[in-house]
């Protein structure tokens, strides 16, 4: 949807074809932070010490479905390839240059779209219950503070007298420096689809199932129900199912949902005024319009596996670690499971297609499609108008190798 509106500021008639509503992808329930700060990949050594470990605990947060294995396992290599530190330095670098322009961008397309107010500036806080936690994260803040994001450090009572609701185990308090926050991403999407629409586009419920293509360009759409759609310029911008695809249209991708859940708790007997993490284990809990936002979990499994919601039910826990008064479950919370769509480098997909000239790709984003959506949609703008960018365009080429 980003995309759709950056393109229609450049003068382009747009339509958005998408086989649900607006906002009801992975954008849905994600933790809504615009974490222009979130430079280190997800995956780097520190971290892929950890992993055998959360993968024997069923309750860990990181599971693997095992009749999923034998599809995921080259972009499992690829995923240990890229932890190593020379790649982490440029993955980091590149990751950087998108965080530096992310606010930015946000901020222009929720002012077009009459949603400023969609935007909170409180930074998050990253917690560590001891001192073990703290000194292990030392290589990533280092990392961090290389690029300015070098938050303050709060004692476990300093941080309680902003978060009174925080629990007493607090060994040490860090700002992210750059954890800004969409109190309702969904929300956000729907206001974004508005805005498409008031500025003259089509929003069109339907699956692509094909495309053809005649020499050098892209033709023609087949949909499920609606027939066909002629092409001019086409951007694939389908989260989990890109590579499908982008396979298609001649180009092979690594691309694996990463699949999270969240739990959203109404009444939750708590305060909290920022998105907080804890550097236990991935995940964060967060304001909410409807409560407080519980939201992390990572199950590598096909697109269409059956969610499993006791994983849902794991979040519930983690965010009793960072405020232990939360409520119990009572059956009045709502689950969700979404599938973040995760290249191997945890870098994103913006290119154009290096054989078709009338196809661009906007995807793979993973854990931060909602921070560098809008980005994402510029830089795509930017490309097709052949407009020197201001973002290096080469690590996010499609045919780079992962
Ligand atoms: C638990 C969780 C927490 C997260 N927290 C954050 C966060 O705090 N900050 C952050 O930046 N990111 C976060 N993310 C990641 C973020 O949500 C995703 O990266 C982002 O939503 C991906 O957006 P997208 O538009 O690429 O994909 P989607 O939102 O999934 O949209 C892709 C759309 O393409 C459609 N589509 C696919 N194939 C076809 C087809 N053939 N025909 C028609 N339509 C098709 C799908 O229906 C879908 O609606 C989180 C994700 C999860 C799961």
């Amino acid at each position: 949807m980003s995309t759709a509106v950056f393109l229609q500021r450049e003068g382009y008639a747009v339509t958005v074809i998408d086989k649900v509503p607006p906002g009801e992808g992975a954008s849905f329930g994600n933790a809504g932070g615009v974490v222009v700060s979130g430079i280190v990949p997800p995956v780097h050594a520190g971290m892929l010490l950890k992993i055998p470990g959360w993968l024997l605990d069923p309750k860990g947060p990181v599971t693997v479905h095992w009749r999923h294995l034998p599809a995921a396992l080259p972009w499992l290599l690829a995923v240990g390839r890229n932890a190593l530190p020379d790649r982490v330095k440029k993955i980091t670098d590149a990751r950087a240059q998108l965080g530096m322009r992310a606010l930015q961008d946000h901020r222009a397309i929720l002012a077009h779209a009459g949603a400023s107010d969609l935007l909170e500036m409180d930074d998050g806080l990253h917690l560590y219950s001891t001192r073990r936690q703290y000194d292990d994260n030392a290589g990533w803040r280092a990392l961090r503070a290389k690029y300015g994001y070098d938050g303050r450090e709060l004692s476990g009572d300093e941080a309680r007298e902003i978060e009174p609701d925080l629990t007493p185990d607090i060994y040490k308090a860090v700002f992210w420096d750059g954890w800004h926050r969409i109190v309702d991403p969904f929300e956000m999407v729907q206001k974004l689809a508005e805005q498409v629409l008031r500025d003259g586009g089509n929003i069109v419920q339907d699956e692509v199932i094909s495309i053809d293509q005649d020499g050098t360009r892209a033709t023609r759409l087949h949909l499920m129900n609606a027939g066909e759609q002629i092409v001019q310029n086409l951007c694939v911008c389908a989260g989990a199912w890109s590579h499908e695809l982008a396979r298609m249209l001649g180009s092979k991708v690594l691309l694996q949902a990463e699949r999270g859940y969240h739990v959203i708790m109404k009444d939750p007997g708590v305060r909290l005024g920022r998105a907080v993490t804890h550097a236990a284990q991935p995940g964060a809990v967060t304001p909410h319009h409807d409560g407080i936002k519980i939201a992390g979990s990572d199950e590598i499994a096909a697109n269409d596996a059956p969610a499993d919601w006791r994983r849902a039910d794991q979040m519930h826990v983690y965010g009793k670690r960072v405020l232990p008064q939360l409520r119990d479950i009572n059956g009045t919370e709502t689950k969700w499971m979404g599938r973040r769509p995760s290249t191997p480098d945890s870098l994103p997909v913006i290119s154009p297609s290096p054989n078709l000239v009338n196809v661009w790709y906007g995807f793979g984003h993973g854990h931060m499609g909602l921070s560098w959506g809008p980005t994402t949609g510029r830089m795509i703008a930017d490309m097709i108008t052949a407009r020197t960018s201001n973002t290096d365009p080469a690590p996010f080429l499609i045919n780079r190798p992962m």
